[in-house]
């Protein structure tokens, strides 16, 4: 999951699983696909 962090009066982009800090919305989200953090699923 991609939460929002206030930080320095700038917007960050967190990945919950993993704590991966982005400044584009976008490259959390393409990130959290992709997370080794995240738990494994029957589709690998
Ligand atoms: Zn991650």
């Amino acid at each position: 999951m991609v939460v929002t962090t206030q930080r320095e009066d700038a917007t960050w982009y967190e990945c919950e699983d993993c704590g991966l800090l982005f400044d584009e919305r976008t490259d959390a989200e393409t990130h959290e696909h992709r997370c080794d953090a995240t738990e494994p699923t029957s589709t690998q």
